[in-house]
């Protein structure tokens, strides 16, 4: 058995992480593939091989999976809600990645396949009210999940549980909740809640504003993990056999509104703005959060950093990005 670790979608943020992740843990073979071509990539790990592949096509799938043994499926066609509301088809064509990866890793004889899905499987109508009580893995079914994303995640969760009844391919499949962290997406259109709102705040201040624009009235609730505590999770899963073909939330269970995320970033930053509340935004379900009980029983182990901590470090990378960008400094976001 070969020692290669494939990890696609690796030019973006929790692929990237999780390419450095391994090769400090010890890893000595990883493969990184991503379509973005290399300059763009977020991160590049010295010594791990880079491939620029599109992996909607079945070809560039067996060429990612030639030879490994283990196989990290985080390769998507995504965003924050603003991409994943307005580019449905675009979300939905990512069934064609996990359609021919999970094949080809099959078809190169791996040893386990994991799958980022998302908390966006999970059936909206339970995600009405800001005071929502964490989603339950069995919250899936009866599915009403998010249109496009949330769909097409779900039907490739269900890809990964076939491979495994039928085929006896090791699948592993992580529902993640929002992540955060330095090195993602902070501007382009496609940043999720935390960065743009980091980077508003920044902006604020550079242009003494006094004011910060917020989608929504700000009494929606989410729950954001670290992205060093996604890494660690997703390993963790990988490697749990009591978890084969079992979907499993990763994810903080720190549930907080919009208005008390900008409240600790404003802390962080030492301004306090004047919110303009864009009522007309895509927004999202009303309440999210993550129900973790599964993963300490199984794993005796959660998402555990506090915001605040995570945030500090997201806030500062990104404030060095925005002016190192404003020096005219290469930087790299993600244009639509
Ligand atoms: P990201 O956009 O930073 O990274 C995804 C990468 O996939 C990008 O670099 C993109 O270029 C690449 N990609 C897209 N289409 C491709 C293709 N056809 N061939 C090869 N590469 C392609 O996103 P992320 O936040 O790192 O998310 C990684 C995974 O985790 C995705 O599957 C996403 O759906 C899932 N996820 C993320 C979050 C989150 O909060 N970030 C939450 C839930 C699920």
């Amino acid at each position: 058995m070969s020692d290669l670790i494939v990890v696609t979608g690796a030019g973006g943020f929790i692929g990237g992480a999780l390419v450095r992740y391994f090769v400090e843990q010890g890893a000595k073979r990883v493969r990184a593939v991503d379509k973005k071509p290399l300059g763009d990539w977020y991160q590049r790990v010295p010594g791990v091989e880079c491939l620029c592949l599109d992996l909607r096509s079945e070809e560039a799938c067996r060429r990612a999976c030639e030879g490994a043994e283990e196989v990290y499926n985080l390769a998507a066609d995504m965003g924050g809600m603003g991409f994943i509301e307005r580019y449905r088809i675009a979300c939905l064509r990512s069934v064609l990645i996990n359609t021919h990866m999970i094949e080809a890793a099959y078809q190169a004889g791996a040893e386990r396949y994991f799958f980022s899905s998302s908390a966006c499987v999970y059936n909206t109508e339970l995600q009405k009210s800001p005071e929502v009580r964490g989603l339950k893995e069995s919250d899936a079914f009866p599915a009403m999940a998010e249109r496009g994303y949330g769909w097409e995640k779900l039907f490739s969760e269900m890809l990964c549980q076939e491979y495994w009844e039928e085929r006896g391919l090791k699948t592993f499949i992580a529902r993640l909740h929002n992540v955060y962290g330095p090195y993602g997406t902070w501007d382009g259109g496609r940043e999720k809640a935390p960065a743009a709102i980091c980077r508003k705040v920044i902006e604020a201040k550079d242009m003494n504003s006094g004011c910060i624009e917020i989608w929504g009235d700000g009494s929606r609730t989410r729950s954001f993990q670290y992205i060093d505590d996604c890494v660690l999770g997703i390993d963790k899963i990988a490697h749990c056999d009591e978890l084969i073909a079992k979907p499993i939330n990763l994810g903080s269970g720190e549930l907080v509104s919009i208005n008390q995320l900008v409240d600790v970033v404003e802390e962080i930053a030492g301004v306090k703005l004047q919110r303009i509340y864009k009522l007309d935004a895509p927004l999202g379900v009303v309440g999210r959060n993550s129900d973790n009980d599964m993963i300490i029983k199984v794993l005796g182990w959660e998402p555990r950093t506090p915001l605040r901590e995570g945030l500090k470090k997201t806030y500062s990378w990104i404030e060095q990005q925005y002016y190192a960008r404003k020096a005219g400094r290469r930087v790299v976001t993600e244009a639509i």
